[in-house]
């Protein structure tokens, strides 16, 4: 671990296996449907423009972001490949994303409409794709109305506005039982049987783990998230390689005698004479504060308990019987250290959460360090 000895706690991001994970869902779907990598959340919090930089080398369709100022940061990188804004973006933002060659994904007759006075004002041509809800309920024009908005989007579509595919969003794709998926993926299939004049030519439909459990709806694209970035997708489908380990320094060490308390609410009380190491991470830092009196670190390859509440800068752990730990050592809070590790899904189940909300929770005040190879 070469890491600036200055830093107090870092995430560190290992490329080969994040395009290894991206190369199982190219294995699984197949080689006639495309990859759309959603790089959106700031790349899932690993950082976008090297997330991009590390998938461009496996020659992806093009990206997906869910805001805006994403698909403005992805141009302003250099990306010029097809940019697709997978969330209704507000009235206003329409002008920029055109002049940017920003996709918009159109979920009422009213957003295109505005995406046509966007592109009569640029001048340019706008590409637009249609979502189409199937049971998620957040955006998309309803499934089974397609004979009410179906022909006023075709109408709309002329020279300057392109009417690029469809798609739709699973909302159980990661559970063991597959009717809800199924029911989605049928009603979406009936919607775009019954469009005249589209549907465009790219549907998709899959995220992560709807790619991986049913390749047989991969269609002409999938939309990969969480599984390349290392969080698991379920049941029956095999762990993604680890990306992400977040490490932390051991800041100070103290012996302590029996009844010494540690934390907030003083909600840790020693049992006997015992060590603590604090370490320069917190809460502050992404760390779940649920985590206090219930996670662990690993330090030299050795699980410790968190003792305590975390605090917004300091953690503590018992390295009581953990012998040769010292002041600068590296802890691991996510991810693995020498045969020992800890998962990120392990950390999103003890937080009560996701791995998404870890990832995407961590803050800027840890830096990313990206490996240059995968020997740390
Ligand atoms: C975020 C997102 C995805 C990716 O989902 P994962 O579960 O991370 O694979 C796919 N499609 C859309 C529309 C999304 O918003």
């Amino acid at each position: 671990m070469s890491t600036d000895p200055r830093t107090r706690s870092w995430v560190e991001i290992q490329p080969q296996a994040l395009r290894r994970n991206l190369r199982r869902i190219r294995e699984a779907i197949g080689g006639s449907s495309a990859i759309i990598p959603m790089v959106k959340a700031d790349g899932y919090g690993l950082g976008m423009e090297q997330v991009v930089e590390t998938v461009e080398l496996d020659d992806p369709l093009g990206y997906g972001v869910a805001t805006l100022e994403e698909g403005l940061r992805l141009r302003e990188a250099g990306v010029d490949k097809p940019v697709i804004v997978f969330s209704p973006i507000p009235p206003g933002a329409y002008e920029s994303a055109v002049a940017h060659g920003l996709t918009v994904t159109i979920s009422d007759v009213d957003s295109l409409e505005r995406l046509s006075n966007a592109t009569t004002a640029a001048g340019v041509k706008a590409r637009f794709q249609v979502e189409v809800d199937t049971g998620m309920g957040r955006s998309g024009f309803d499934w089974s109305t397609v004979s009410e908005w179906g022909p006023a989007v075709a109408e709309r579509v002329c020279a300057t506005l392109c009417w690029e595919g469809c798609y739709t969003h699973f909302h159980s794709a990661d559970v063991e039982e597959d009717a809800a998926t199924m029911a989605q993926w049928r009603r979406f299939k009936e919607a775009l049987g019954a469009l005249e004049g589209g549907p465009g030519s790219l549907t998709h439909a899959c995220n992560a783990a709807a790619a991986l459990r049913y390749p047989a709806l991969a269609a002409d694209a999938v939309r990969p998230g969480i599984f390349l970035y290392g969080g698991a997708v379920g049941l029956g489908v095999a762990r993604p390689e680890e990306v992400v380990r977040v490490r932390a320094r051991v800041t100070f060490i103290r012996d302590v005698a029996e009844g010494a308390t540690v934390g907030y609410r003083s909600t840790y009380r020693s049992r006997g004479a015992e060590r603590w190491a604090t370490l320069g991470i917190g809460y502050g830092d992404g760390l779940p504060r649920s985590l206090g009196n219930r996670g662990s670190a690993l330090l030299s390859g050795r699980r410790v308990p968190i003792i305590g509440r975390i605090s917004m800068d300091m953690t503590v752990v018992d390295i009581t019987g953990a012998e040769g730990v010292s002041v600068g050592d590296t802890a691991t809070l996510i991810g693995t250290d020498k045969e020992e590790s800890i998962t990120l899904d392990e950390v999103a189940d003890l937080a009560g959460t996701i791995s998404y909300e870890i990832l995407t929770g961590l803050t800027s005040r840890l830096s990313r360090v990206w490996l240059a190879s995968e020997d740390a």
